[in-house]
Order: structure tokens, then C-alpha cells, then sequence
């Protein structure tokens, strides 16, 4: 379909409208999939070209945000995607899931004018999908092929954006991952509400047709250790995430039905894609027509929170023990999730699960905030006497996410980590304290966000590059080089 046949909604208009009452089955979908060039261009237009670009200094990539937004205004949308895609690997992606709120959009100088942001993200996501469809996206083509191979553990956003950068410099590239599809928290974490898998799946064909070798259902730790990748590769990247849900030790918190976020939103992901989940067909993972709690004020608990809503589920309610100003994730997902009909309990925190077998309800504290500590954050505190009970049939814990214990699973006791289990590396070079072994991602830098990763796994890249370089000489000079035909 030609760009001009499309419609524009902004994100704004593919929320939801207000509901009273949770609403039945997923009927809505705020994918802004419909768009048109006059309405873009409008919206580009609107960019000030303010001369201090504070969106792209507070875009994790640097994006030319600017000057893409003046290309797509004057209808010269190819230009537009080459520009926003020399800086980024999935612009169509970060389009729809960046929180902009606290990243490009959220310092746009009409933004703080009081006068509505450029809607940057949505802009990002046509001017892409426009070229996909247009088929200005090209095949990834090495100009020449290098001899030496990288490793890369871990398929999400970080290691297929190093992936890519470095096949497109012309070196051999395996992707290792443990899950059977290839996307990390693009597929299994963020629900197809926000991203459709399909355009994740895209771009990960596109990266096997231009020669990365993946490797699925590989888990390092049990199909190799760290030293047989070593062995079998010139450098290797380590871009697993971080999977270890945060626990809740409370009365009752063995109790059937109290579930970790990642275990009920990839149940949910995997009835997307078409899969059979066991769990979720005998009920115990379907929010439908239960009440629903979930614990927790990040990203992941507005996509539970919003999950169960489109499951059809009687009531959601969020637990979190700080009020709304203090929520850690994007304010845009709790007003969305706030028009979908999802009750915010804020200022509380659990004492207890109640239930005989299963769980039948939450009982809670409530929670004032003290005087700010010496990093500016109020400590939450119970308040005696609170006590409160909810009716809970499904309580989902959304408390972050720790890395694992990645030296001993990969049987590599010297690799080095933070205290907090993250992989410590050089920030110059990337490199962790075993040489020719990277690290990128959020398992560098803790549960972070997909651009991040992004720009992580680029850089990686850059790094890596310069590391081979070094080690085996002018890349030039090397005389095992042979043009690709
Ligand atoms: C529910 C949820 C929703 C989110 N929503 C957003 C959002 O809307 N916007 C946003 O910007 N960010 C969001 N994030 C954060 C974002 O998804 C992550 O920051 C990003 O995916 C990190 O990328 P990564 O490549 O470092 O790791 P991941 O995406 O986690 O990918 C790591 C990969 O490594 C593989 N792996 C792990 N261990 C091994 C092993 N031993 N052997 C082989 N493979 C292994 C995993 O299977 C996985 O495929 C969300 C996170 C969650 C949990
Ligand atoms: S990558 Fe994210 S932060 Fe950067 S311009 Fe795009 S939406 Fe904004």
C-alpha cells in the first residue's frame, strides 16, 4: 500500500476510551496501524527545529530526530528512513514501545511549552513502516567477507543490533539463545498489544537471510560453556538479559496461583503466537473472569495489569506501596491502564496471601511516605492498624528482575560481576575481564529498556571490531579478505 493511502492515529487516539468496567476480551488494540502522509507530515511540521535539540540528546541513540522530522514534512520519506535508520536497527519497534514520555518526547521544547510534544515515536514507526512497505528496506549485504567469527549469546534487542552491525562489516556471526524464537523480550516480555510479534519476526528474517547463523533452544550453561564458544569464535558477546524475578516471602505466599510476571505474560505471548500452553488453556494463566491483583508499579506491571485486561479478566487492581507521583515506569502506561479500567490501590503493600490451596484474596497495609533519604527517594512505611483485604482468584508479582548467576551457569567462575550480579566490564571497550569476551544489554546494566540495548549492541559492535582489528591486524591487510561476489 502506498504511504499516502495510509491513516495517521496518534498513540493518544488508539488508547482506549474510558471505561467504567473492566472491558470484556481483547477488542481494542492501540497499535497506531493506521496512518496517512498528510497527517505525518502535519505533525513533522510541527518540530520548531528549535537549534538545541534536546529530543536527540535524550534519545539513547542519538537519533537525527530533527532532520528526519524535516524530511518527513516535506514528504521525502525514503531520505527521512535512511536518515532515522543509519542510527538505529529497529526504529519501527522503538517507535511504538520507547517510553518517549521520558526520552525524546518528553523533552521537546513544545512539549515543555505547554503545547503537545512532536508525536516523535509514532512519526519514527510510519516513516519505517512506510519503507518496508516501499521496500526501501534493503537485504543486510556485507560489502566484503571477513574471516574472523563472533559468538553472540542472546537474541533480544541488544544482541541482534551487534549482530547486525557486524555481519554488516562483513564477519561470520552466531547467535545463540535458549528460547525456540528469536527476539528475547520482543517476543516472550512485552505483549503483542505494544509490539505485534510479526514485525519482530521481520526483521530477525531478514537478519538470517543476510548470514547470521542462529542457534535456538541453545542454552549456554547446558549445550556448551563460555570456553566452547571462546574456542569456537574469535570474540564473543554475552547479551542474556536478566531473568530472575524478585520473590515475595510472605504468609501464604506458596499458594496456588501466585505467579511470577514473566511466567503469566509469556503464557500470554505464547497464545499469540499460536502456541499450546497448557497452563493457560486449563485456566490457571488466563485472567478471563477472575479477580485479578497484581503487585508491583513498574513497566511490567502495567503490561500485567493491562494484559489481564484484555483477557477479560472481572477486576485488576495494581498494589504498589508508593503513590502515583513515585511510580518507576512510564506515566503514559499508567494513564493508559487507568483508561482501561484498572484500579490503582496506591500507597499499600501486601502482609499476606489468603486461601486454602489456592489463592482467594491479598491482604494489605497501607503505606505513608517518609522525609526523602540522601538519593532524594521517600521510603515507604507501614501505617498500624491498615490492614485491608482484596479478593484475588490470580495475583501476578511484577518486583524487577536480577541477572543469574551467569559465571556459574556458564561454568566460568572468573567472569567477573557488580555487586549486583550484573557483568562488570571495561565501559571503553565493552570488554569484561576475560579477553575477546563482551558484554551488552541488560545484563550489563540491570532491567533497562530495548533502546538501550540497542545502543549497547551497536557499540558492542564497534568494540568488538576494534578488538579483532587489533588482535589480527589491519583488517585490510589481511589477506584471507575476499571480495563478496
Ligand atoms: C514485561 C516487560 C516489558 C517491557 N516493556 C518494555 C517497553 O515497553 N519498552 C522498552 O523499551 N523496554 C521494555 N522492557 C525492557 C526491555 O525488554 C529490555 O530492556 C530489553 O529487551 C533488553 O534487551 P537484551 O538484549 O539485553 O535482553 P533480552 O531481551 O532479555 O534478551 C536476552 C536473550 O538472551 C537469551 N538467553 C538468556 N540466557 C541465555 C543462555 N544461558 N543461553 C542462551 N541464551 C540465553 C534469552 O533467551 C533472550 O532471548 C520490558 C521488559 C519486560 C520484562
Ligand atoms: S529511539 Fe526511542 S527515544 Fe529515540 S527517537 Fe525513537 S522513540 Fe524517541
Amino acid at each position: 500500500m502506498p504511504p499516502t493511502m495510509l491513516k495517521f492515529v496518534t498513540v493518544e487516539q488508539a488508547t482506549p476510551p474510558k471505561r467504567d468496567a473492566v472491558s470484556r476480551r481483547a477488542d481494542f488494540q492501540e497499535i497506531y496501524d493506521e496512518y496517512a502522509i498528510d497527517r505525518a507530515a502535519e505533525q513533522a511540521a510541527r518540530c520548531s527545529q528549535c537549534g538545541i535539540p534536546f529530543c536527540q540528546v535524550h534519545c539513547p541513540l542519538q537519533n537525527n530526530i530533527p532532520d528526519w522530522l524535516m524530511l518527513t514534512a516535506a514528504g521525502r520519506l525514503e531520505e527521512a528512513y535512511e536518515m532515522a535508520s543509519a542510527t538505529n536497527n529497529m526504529p519501527e519497534i522503538c517507535g511504538r514501545i520507547c517510553p518517549q514520555d521520558r526520552l525524546c518526547e518528553g523533552n521537546c521544547v513544545i512539549e515543555q511549552s505547554t503545547h503537545g510534544t512532536v508525536t516523535i515515536g509514532a512519526i519514527e514507526k510510519y516513516i519505517t513502516e512506510s519503507a518496508w512497505q516501499n521496500g526501501w528496506v534493503t537485504p543486510l549485504r556485507p560489502v566484503r567477507e571477513r574471516s574472523p567469527s563472533i559468538g553472540i549469546i542472546g537474541a533480544g534487542p541488544g544482541g541482534l543490533a551487534a549482530a547486525e552491525e557486524l555481519r554488516r562489516k562483513g564477519y561470520g556471526v552466531d547467535v545463540y539463545d535458549r528460547y525456540d524464537r528469536l527476539g528475547g523480550l520482543l517476543v516472550y516480555g512485552i505483549p503483542n498489544f505494544k509490539l505485534e510479534k510479526s514485525v519482530v519476526i521481520r526483521r530477525t528474517d531478514r537478519l538470517a537471510e543476510g548470514g547470521i547463523r542462529f542457534h535456538t533452544d541453545f542454552e549456554v550453561g547446558r549445550d556448551a560453556t563460555l570456553d566452547d564458544l571462546r574456542d569456537r569464535h574469535d570474540a564473543v558477546l554475552i547479551a542474556t538479559g536478566v531473568y530472575q524475578g524478585r520473590g515475595i516471602s510472605l504468609p501464604g505466599s506458596g499458594l496456588a496461583d501466585i505467579v511470577p510476571a514473566m511466567t503469566y505474560l509469556t503464557a500470554s505471548n505464547r497464545k499469540g503466537l499460536g502456541d499450546r500452553v497448557p497452563a493457560f488453556d486449563d485456566g490457571t494463566l488466563d485472567g478471563a473472569d477472575k479477580n485479578v491483583v497484581v503487585i508491583g508499579g513498574g513497566d511490567t506491571a502495567m503490561d500485567c495489569v493491562r494484559t489481564a485486561v484484555r483477557q477479560g479478566a472481572k477486576s485488576v487492581k495494581c498494589l504498589y506501596r508508593r503513590d502515583r507521583a513515585n511510580m518507576p515506569g512510564s506515566m503514559r502506561e499508567v494513564t493508559n491502564a487507568e483508561d482501561e479500567g484498572v484500579e490503582f490501590i496506591w500507597l499499600s503493600a501486601p502482609e499476606a496471601f489468603l486461601g486454602d490451596g489456592a489463592v482467594r484474596g491479598v491482604r494489605a497495609h497501607r503505606m505513608r511516605l517518609d522525609a526523602p533519604d540522601a538519593t532524594g527517594r521517600q521510603k515507604p512505611e507501614p501505617v498500624e492498624g491498615s490492614s485491608f483485604t482484596l479478593d484475588a482468584d490470580l495475583v501476578i508479582t511484577a518486583l524487577g528482575f536480577d541477572p543469574e548467576d551467569i559465571p556459574t551457569l556458564f561454568g566460568a567462575a572468573d567472569l567477573k560481576v557488580t555487586d549486583w550480579g550484573t557483568l562488570r566490564i571495561d565501559h571503553r571497550t565493552m570488554m569484561t575481564n576475560l579477553d575477546g569476551v563482551f558484554a551488552a544489554g541488560d545484563i550489563v546494566r540491570g532491567a533497562s529498556l530495548v533502546v538501550w540495548a540497542i545502543r549497547d549492541g551497536r557499540d558492542a559492535a564497534e568494540q568488538i571490531e576494534k578488538y579483532l582489528e587489533a588482535r589480527t591486524g589491519a583488517a585490510v591487510a589481511d589477506p584471507r579478505l575476499a571480495l563478496a561476489s
